[in-house]
Formats: C-alpha cells, structure tokens, sequence
C-alpha cells in the first residue's frame, strides 16, 4: 500500500479523534476536563490540521444539539439531502458559522506550523505521497462525519422516542462512539455514550495519567437503564428509504 494512503488513514484517525475527544465531548458538552497543555496542544492541533478553531465546531455542534431535525438545524438529513449531508459537511460547516459567535483568529503562528508541516512531508515523502495523503485524509475524515451527521438521524433503534437520533451499536466502533446516536441526544454530557463506545478506554487511560479529569456520576459505566428502554422503535424501512438521496 502507498505510504501516502497509509499516512492519510493515520491522520484522518487521529484527527477525527482530537475532534471527538476534545472538541465533541470537552467543548461542546463539558463531558469532562482536559489538562491545560493538553488542551493547548489540541487546540493547537485541530486548527493546524481541520483549519478552523475548536470552540467554533463546539458552537456549531451546541446549535445542531439544540435545533436538531428542524428546519434550523445545520446537518439534518430529514431537512437537506442525505447525500448532501454525507458528502457536504466542509459545506454545510460553512454556512452553520455563520450562525454562531465568531471564534478566535488561529494567527500566524498556526500558519507556520502548517507551512513546517507540509514542508516536512514533502521533504520526506514527496509531493506525489503527499497529495495521495491529503486526498485520503479528506475522504476519510469527512466520511467519518458525515456518517455520524447522516446515519445517526436515519437508521437505528430509539431507545429515548422523544429525543433525535437512531442507535447503532456495532457502528459506535468505526464512528468514534456515535452509533449511539438517540442515547448521545438523550445524554448529551455524558463522557460514555454506550457499552461499545471505543472512546471510554482511552478516557480512562488519560484520566488514570491526570491529563484528564472525568466525573464518574456522568460515565456510569453501567449501562443506563433508560437507554436499554423496551419501547425500543425502529424506523420502518420504508419509510427511511423513501427519504431523497
Ligand atoms: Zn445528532
Ligand atoms: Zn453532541
């Protein structure tokens, strides 16, 4: 396999984990705190490498939580296209920013680091691997969301009818913990989102180092009875197919 797809898978990986971890759960949700110089370098990370600042995700990711499958919300697969949702995230990101207070400039500094970095690259690998890596890095990363904003609000059990999003439990492992969808909607500050969340042991594992500091009354590590709920609804197959892609 190309060095440069294996790099690309690495960094897509990586990166839709800084997302989940930091952005997702501590930012948007206050799930749990992170140390400062850990938060400073992914901070610093995320914007280097997604371009964007993360309390501006965490803002657009709030606004999606508070309006999700209305007409404002910014990535509903019920309001936009599936396909539009599944493929347009960079898109659709755009324009949800719009909509929330503007976040820290990343300055000048984060330019560098990123000049430093293509430059490395480029340098060790090539500029051939290196466009390969940018490719798969883009497809896969924005995959990974777009699946989550997509397939979280379509297909699934509804353990919590009364709140959006379809559970998949299997799907919590290539999604970084979102095949729980309905149950993260229904628990949003939870720092665990289900039995198969992959996130939970890498939680543990920061905590035991102190570079995070997790409130165990939000990550039972029980299953929550109200997420085994027996008025468990799927959505007709039909119905879900009826949908425009
Ligand atoms: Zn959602
Ligand atoms: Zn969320």
């Amino acid at each position: 396999m190309p060095i440069g797809v294996v790099l690309g898978l690495c960094s897509a990986v990586l990166t839709a984990l800084v997302t989940e971890v930091y952005c997702h759960r501590c930012l948007a949700h206050r799930a749990f705190a992170v140390h400062p110089v850990l938060a400073s370098f992914l901070d610093t990370y995320f914007r280097v490498i997604v371009g964007t600042d993360p309390e501006t995700w965490a803002a657009v990711h709030r606004l999606h939580h508070r309006t999700a499958d209305t007409p404002l919300d910014p990535h509903s697969p019920v309001q936009h296209r599936p396909l539009t949702v599944l493929a347009g995230s960079s898109y659709l990101f755009a324009k949800a920013r719009r909509r929330v207070p503007a976040g820290t400039s990343s300055g000048k500094k984060i330019f560098l680091i990123r000049g430093l970095v293509v430059a490395f690259y480029m340098v060790v690998f090539g500029p051939l691997q290196v466009l390969l890596m940018l490719v798969v890095h883009l497809v896969c990363y924005l995959g990974i969301m777009g699946m989550v904003n997509t397939v979280g609000h379509l297909y699934g059990r509804k353990p919590h009818p009364d709140v959006p999003g379809y559970d998949v439990a299997w799907l919590a492992i290539p999604l970084l913990g979102h095949g729980y969808h309905n149950s993260h909607h229904a628990h949003p500050a939870a720092s665990r989102t289900g039995p198969l969340d992959p996130i939970w042991p890498l939680l543990r594992l920061l905590a035991t180092l102190r570079l995070v500091s997790l409130d165990e009354r939000r990550a039972p590590t029980q299953t929550r009875a109200c997420c085994e709920a027996s008025s468990s609804v799927v959505r007709p197959l039909e119905e879900a197919s009826s949908l425009r892609f």
